[in-house]
C-alpha cells in the first residue's frame, strides 16, 4: 500500500474512503480542511484577537498549532492562549506541562485561571463533597472562567478544540434530552448573535474526526499522551461516545451523517430560538450572561462556600 498522492509509505486511511496518505500529505490534507472551515464559516478575520482555550490535550494543542501558523502568515491576527486548571491530580497537571511548553517554545502569551483561585477549591476536593456528577460542575465553571478571562483579555473570538466526534455527541445528547434550544447554539461558530457579554466560540476542528486529530497531533509531535480525565467515564457524553463509535464501526459514515444533517436544519433552529431567546439577562451576582436571576456558576459557588 502507498500514499494516494506521492507513493510514500502511508500512515493513515481516511474515514469513509479507501484513500491512504503519508505523513506529509496527511498534514497538508488536515491543515487544508481546517483552513477551509475557517474560511467558509468566517470563524475569524484579519485583525481579530483570538483566544485559544488550551487544555494541553491533543485537540487544543492542534487548534493552537494551526491558528499559530495562520496568525504568523496573516501577521495582523493576534493569538493568546487561555488555560483553565480545574485541579485534577494526575491528569490536568500533566497536560498543563504540554500547554506551558508549547506556548514557551512558540512565544505565545499564556493566561492560566484555576478553580482553586476563583472558587476556593480544586475540582478533586469539590467532588468529594457532592453527589453531582463532576462534569456538570466542571463544565459550568470552565465556561464561566473562559468567558470572563476572554473578556478581560479583550479577545474577539474564543477558539476551542471541538472536533467532529464531539459535535456528533453533543447533537445526539441534546436530541435525546429534547434540548433543541441548546442545539441552536451549536455549529462551527456558536452563539445566537453578537452579545458583548458572551464571547463567541469558534471550532476550527469542526469537520475533522477525533482519529484524524490524534494522528495529526502525534505526527507533528504536539502530544503523545492521550490519557483521559479520571471523571470522564461518569458522564453522559462517554456513553454517547461509545454508542456513536459502535454505530460508526457497523455503519461507516454515521458521525458525518449526524453532523451534516444537523447543519442542514441549523439555520432554521437558529431563527426559531433567536426569537425565543431575546431575554438573556445578567447574573445579579457576577454579571455574566444567564437566563435566570443567578447564573449556575454562582449557584454552585455558593454551595461550595457553604460546604
Ligand atoms: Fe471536567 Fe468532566 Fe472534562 Fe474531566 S471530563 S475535565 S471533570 S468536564
Ligand atoms: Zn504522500
Ligand atoms: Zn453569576
Amino acid at each position: 500500500m502507498t500514499c494516494k498522492k506521492c507513493k510514500e509509505k502511508p500512515v493513515i486511511k481516511l474515514t469513509n474512503s479507501h484513500i491512504t496518505l503519508c505523513k506529509k500529505c496527511f498534514t497538508n490534507y488536515f491543515e487544508k480542511k481546517v483552513k477551509k472551515t475557517i474560511r467558509n464559516h468566517k470563524l475569524f478575520k484579519k485583525g481579530d484577537k483570538v483566544g485559544v482555550a488550551l487544555s494541553g490535550g491533543k485537540d487544543s494543542l492542534t487548534t493552537l498549532h494551526i491558528l499559530n501558523k495562520i496568525a504568523k502568515q496573516q501577521r495582523t491576527t493576534k493569538l493568546v492562549a487561555i488555560t483553565i486548571d480545574e485541579g485534577i491530580k494526575g491528569y490536568r497537571d500533566k497536560t498543563l506541562i504540554f500547554a506551558k511548553k508549547y506556548c514557551k517554545e512558540n512565544d505565545i502569551e499564556l493566561h492560566i485561571a484555576s478553580y482553586k483561585e476563583t472558587f476556593g477549591k480544586k475540582l478533586d476536593s469539590i467532588v468529594k463533597k457532592t453527589d453531582t456528577i463532576p462534569c456538570s460542575i466542571c463544565g459550568v465553571f470552565r465556561r464561566y472562567l473562559l468567558n470572563s478571562k476572554a473578556k478581560e483579555l479583550k479577545v474577539n473570538k474564543l477558539a476551542t478544540g471541538h472536533n467532529l466526534d464531539d459535535e456528533a455527541q453533543t447533537i445526539l445528547m441534546n436530541q435525546f434530552r429534547n434540548n433543541l434550544t441548546v442545539s441552536a447554539r451549536l455549529g462551527p461558530i456558536t452563539g445566537l448573535s453578537d452579545n458583548k457579554n458572551f464571547i463567541r466560540r469558534i471550532k476550527p476542528l469542526y469537520f475533522v474526526t477525533e482519529k484524524e486529530v490524534m494522528t495529526y497531533a502525534y505526527l507533528n509531535k504536539l502530544s503523545t499522551d492521550f490519557s483521559e480525565c479520571p471523571y470522564s467515564h461518569l458522564n453522559y457524553r462517554s456513553k454517547m461516545r461509545n454508542f456513536i463509535n459502535q454505530m460508526e464501526e457497523i455503519y461507516s459514515g454515521s458521525k458525518h451523517g449526524i453532523v451534516n444533517s444537523f447543519l442542514e436544519i441549523l439555520p432554521e433552529l437558529k431563527e426559531k430560538y433567536t426569537k425565543e431567546n431575546k431575554s438573556i439577562k445578567e447574573c445579579e451576582i457576577c454579571g455574566e450572561p444567564t437566563s435566570k436571576e443567578k447564573c449556575q456558576t454562582c449557584i454552585y459557588a455558593e454551595k461550595i462556600k457553604n460546604g
